[in-house]
This record gives structure tokens, sequence and C-alpha cells, in this order.
């Protein structure tokens, strides 16, 4: 039996577990003191009412052999295709069918599972700092050509167009975790010409979709063209709250074709063979968040992360701080100061302020000198933290 020895060439991430261990060695010398986590990339808010009653109507139905189901439909029960469809994309004037939407049991399981359907060969374009599923699954798969676009402050965190290279995948996010930035439609219809011109595939990640307050581009299918060259990964995770109870989709456009080749049945028979569906309760909580109390619940959920972000940015940048993100937005990319790089001032942060962030370094290279702070957590709570970092670091001091 021989090993996948891709595996040996995995970074060790040791990112989150460090930063949960030196919070843990923190606490345990100073058990007197509080520790105020922004590190987190977690909600912490409930589900809303209407989840909530639409998944206990659901497990009544199990409950009953008239109203029991067992395996659901691979790609989703229509009722949620149906909402997807109409609240996601006709509503935006997008036109998807509800065949090319496949419900899924989170974004993270997509956007690492979808290499299946190309080949180890091609050229992977990955942002830098990045979300690490996309390197780490590539990597798994044999696929070791990456090209990495460097996100800077000197470019405003967007990737730039390889000018020497060609990608045959390109991985996008926006708006972006962990920079906070989003993209414009003139930025993305750039990205979705050059694929088209050279018949490369973009898997866009819209996991913060729902943060969008302006007129930024929901869906890369706004872009024209972009049905030809691009695959769109969602997620309820940060939109409803569903990081526990797990549900995304991810949208794969019957126009979408390469050699001759649609990959939209690639996919439906990766899925089929390999997924067997979301639970019956998850797609009714799922369906309940584009209910009419649904919508207005979840949006209350975001409000009240969005306010959290606006005091995090609004009372760093007065005092001097270079912050970037907030705006449509969970994270705010916060640059260290002094120079410090990202583990000192994590460092620092938690002994001076007991305040936790995620060192931007761990997200890759291009994060050195950033940290970023999630405004997933209690409002007061964050209002202290961001108090307590302006008492250490702020302009009086
Ligand atoms: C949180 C997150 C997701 C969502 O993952 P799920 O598996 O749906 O919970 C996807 N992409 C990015 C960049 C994320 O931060």
């Amino acid at each position: 039996m021989k090993i996948n020895e891709n595996f040996l060439k995995l970074e060790s991430s040791y990112l989150f577990s460090t930063v949960a261990k030196k919070q843990k060695e923190y606490q345990e010398k100073h058990p007197d003191k509080e520790v105020i986590r922004l590190s987190i990339g977690d909600v912490t808010k409930p589900l809303v009412p209407a989840v909530i009653s639409a998944m206990h109507k659901a497990v009544d139905e199990m409950a009953d052999e008239s109203t029991f189901r067992g395996y659901p439909p691979e790609h989703g029960y229509d009722f949620i295709l149906n909402a997807i469809q109409k609240n996601d994309y006709a509503n935006l004037g997008i036109d998807i069918k509800t065949d090319e939407i496949f419900l899924s049991d989170g974004a993270k399981s997509d956007c690492g599972n979808i290499g299946d359907i190309f080949s180890v060969d091609n050229k992977v374009a990955i942002c830098d700092p990045v979300y690490p599923v996309y390197l780490d699954t590539n990597v798994m798969n044999g696929r070791t050509d990456i090209i990495y676009l460097p996100c800077t402050a000197e470019n405003g965190f967007m990737p730039q167009i390889p000018k020497d290279e060609i990608p045959d995948v390109i991985y996008l996010c926006f708006p972006n975790n962990p920079t906070g930035v989003t993209v414009s439609r003139k930025q993305l219809k750039e990205w979705v010409d050059f694929a088209l011109k050279n018949n490369s595939l973009i898997l866009y990640d819209a996991a913060y979709k729902a943060f969008i307050v302006d007129d930024s581009p929901k869906s890369i299918y706004e872009i024209d063209g972009a049905k030809k060259c691009a695959i769109e990964f969602c997620s309820f995770s940060k939109t409803a709250g569903f990081t526990g109870v797990r549900c995304g989709y991810t949208v794969v456009p019957k126009e979408l074709v390469f050699n001759g080749q649609s990959l939209n049945p690639f996919w439906a028979r990766r899925q089929a063979t390999k997924f067997n569906g979301v639970s019956y309760i998850t797609q009714r909580a799922a369906e309940a968040v584009y209910s009419e109390d649904g919508k207005k619940q979840t949006e209350d959920v975001i409000k009240y992360y969005q306010r959290n972000a606006k005091v995090i940015y609004d009372t760093l940048t007065n005092e001097g701080f270079k912050c970037f993100g907030a705006v449509n937005s969970p994270y705010v990319w916060m640059q260290t100061p002094n120079g410090m790089s990202s583990w000192e001032f994590f460092d620092d942060l938690l002994d001076n302020c007991q305040v936790v962030g995620t060192p931007g370094s761990g997200f890759g290279k291009s994060g050195e000198g950033y940290l970023r702070l999630t405004a997933f957590g209690n409002y007061e709570k964050t209002v202290e933290a961001v108090e307590r970092i302006k008492s250490v670091y702020g302009k009086d001091k």
C-alpha cells in the first residue's frame, strides 16, 4: 500500500491551533484577566426564529410515517432549489436554472471537492493572503503549478491579472476572507474577460455576499459572460448562522464548456457518486431563510455584526491605525503598528490588552504585518476590546 505523498507537501497549518494555544496559556497564567476574542471566523448569534420553527416542523414530519423522508434528492429538493433560484438569482436579473444549482453541506466541501472535475495538470492561480482551503486541496490532488497573486495595500488588496503566465483555474473570493475588501463590477469584468479570452475557469467564492451593503456584485453572474467561465460557491453559514447546521450551494452553469464538455453533468455525477444529499431538516431550515420573516430576521443579525465591524474600523482608524475591509464584510484587516510582525503584534496585544486577533501571516506571505479582527462577537465586548487597544496603542500613547 502506497500513501498519497501529496499530503507530505502540505504546509502544516498551525494558525488557529497556535492562536488557541497561546490564548489558553495566557489565561492559565492570568486567570483574573478577561480575554476578548476577535479572532474567530465563526458566528455567535443563534439561528433566527423562522429557521428554528421550520426545523421543529421538519423534525415532527420525520417523526410521522406519513411524512417521513429518507434519502433526499442528490442535488436538493425542488423547494429549496426554487427558493435559491428566485431569491439569489432571478431577483438580481440573473437567469440560472434549478438544475444548475447543487445543494451541499457547505461551501468548504464544494471549494475543496471541485478539483475532482479538472485535471491535475492545470496551472492554478490563488490569492495571497487566502482562505487556506483552495491551496491545500490543490496540493492534496497533486496540483503544484500554483501562481500566487499578492494582495497588498499597494494594489488595494485586489489580485492583479497575471501578465506573463496564464492560469487555467483562478480562485477568487469576494467579499474577501481575510482582507474584508470586495471587488467592483469593473474589476470583476476584467477577470471574466480574461478568463473568457484564455479559456480559464474562475472559481468564485461568494460566502460573504450577504454582507454587501453597496453596489458591489453579489454574484459573479451579474457580469456578462460569467456563465461561460465561472462556478460560484455560496453558503448559509455566514448569511444565516448555519456554520453548525451545514448548508451551502454551488452553481455550475450548463454553458460552462471546456474541451467540448459541459462541466454541469461532471459536477452532477461527482456529487451523485460521492455525496448523498443534505438532510431534509436542514433543507427546510435553509428554505426558511428566504421566507419573509426569515429574511428580516437574518438581515437584523447581519446588521448586528456590521455594527461591530464599524465600531472596530472607526475606532481604530480614528486612532491612526491603517485598517481595511469592514464595509462589505465582517472582517477588519488591520496593519500592525510600528512595523511589528503579525505574530509580534498578536503577542503584544494579548499581553497588553487581552485581545486576540488572527495573525495575517497565517493566511499567506503577503498577510505579514496585518492582523484580522472579526465582527462576529458580542457588541459590548467588541467595544471594550477596541477601547483597550485605543488605551494602549492610541494616538495619545
Ligand atoms: C466561512 C467560509 C466559507 C463557508 O464555509 P462553509 O463550509 O459553508 O461553512 C467559504 N469560504 C470562505 C472564504 C469562508 O470564510
